[in-house]
């Protein structure tokens, strides 16, 4: 378009951004309104950034297309959600016994994870860049304790992307269904079990009202990352600054959420336990290993999907194999030294 020369610090941008999560829901709907309100003010308003939650615009499901097209210039959502477009793209959301946040930062950041997944999207004209991330999530409610692995058989659980394959060659059936439906599928038996995010979007829900179990980790999505998808043409019609203020706002957002998740996870799993005397409870060591092994057998396979996947699956998977010997000398010799 003509006005990439002319643009300036006088001319003025009015971005929409279709997001793939319920308007104002806690931590992912207002992680996108934090970005826009933060790309708006720091620019001084030269872009004006338009929020749309889940369905106002397009369907949760249709952002990538929206932002793809030029229908919207901005989208927020999570990666494995186009697992249509390249089964690739997994790599960038959540991989199962996989990174954890501050490792997945790395790897975007330092380890060439970020320039990866440019290059995947690239086709689509669409910038991706972290804008959130969700922490260790947790396993899920359950409506029965699982001891062994047989008490996975046949359990019927809401368990998306990677992970609920692993439910599923574990013996479980699996069910994606959005949150919104998660409640009264537990309560009517539709489903046994579900995982959602962790305790401060799992207490939004009232999920401890209908599932009297709570298990942890969430081994399925150790550091769930969020994105922005920028259109790529809207984003170089900006003049550099604006560029630098909308990549900026994309970061200082990946940081905000996993404090908020952080910080509001903790006070919720209190009230779960203190007031509506959840059964916290781990998963135990033996399904724990048998859910690892065949994680790598599933992670392992989406490389063999195309020449992109196997190149991303490298690089994601030495990355690990590497920041494992310094988190297990760091930061998990210091949770062990640290004490309960
Ligand atoms: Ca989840």
């Amino acid at each position: 378009m003509a006005f990439v020369a002319d643009a300036d610090a006088k001319t003025q941008f009015k971005w929409k951004m279709v997001t793939a999560w319920p308007r104002n829901f806690p931590g992912l709907g207002s992680n996108a309104n934090l970005l826009a309100k933060m790309i708006t003010d720091m620019s001084g308003g030269r872009i004006k950034v338009k929020v749309y939650g889940a369905g106002e615009m397009v369907p949760a499901f249709e952002v990538f297309d929206a932002v793809s097209k030029g229908t919207a210039e901005m989208g927020h959502a999570g990666a494995y959600y186009w697992k249509g477009k390249s089964e690739a793209v997994q790599f960038f959301s959540a991989v199962p016994f996989g990174l954890n946040a501050q490792e997945m930062n790395a790897w975007l950041y330092y380890g060439g994870g970020h320039e990866l997944w440019k290059e995947l999207y690239k086709p689509f004209g669409i910038i991706p860049a972290p804008t959130g991330n969700s922490g260790v999530q947790m396993a899920g409610w359950f409506n029965k304790e699982i001891n062994a692995l047989d008490d996975l058989k046949g359990l019927k659980m809401r368990i998306p992307g990677l992970g609920g394959e692993v439910l599923r060659r574990a013996g479980g059936t699996t069910v994606n269904m959005p949150g919104g439906e998660l409640f009264t599928s537990l309560q009517s038996g539709t489903l046994d079990a579900t995982e959602w995010v962790g305790p401060y979007n799992d207490l939004a829900f009232g999920f401890y009202k209908v599932a009297k179990y709570y298990y942890y980790p969430g081994w399925h999505e150790p550091g769930s990352t969020m994105e922005a998808l920028i259109n790529e043409k809207a984003f170089n019609q900006l003049p550099k600054d604006l560029q630098h203020i909308v990549m900026t706002a994309c970061k200082a957002a990946n940081m905000d959420m996993i404090s908020e998740y952080t910080a509001r996870n903790n006070q919720a799993l209190d009230t779960l336990v203190n007031k509506h005397n959840v059964k916290l409870m781990p998963l135990p060591d033996q399904v724990i290993k048998t859910l690892r092994e065949i994680s790598e057998e599933v992670v392992s396979e989406v490389a063999t999907k195309s020449a992109e996947a196997e190149k991303i699956y490298r690089s994601v998977s030495t990355f690990k194999q590497q920041v494992i010997r310094w988190s297990s000398i760091s930061e998990q010799a210091f949770y062990k030294a640290r004490g309960i």
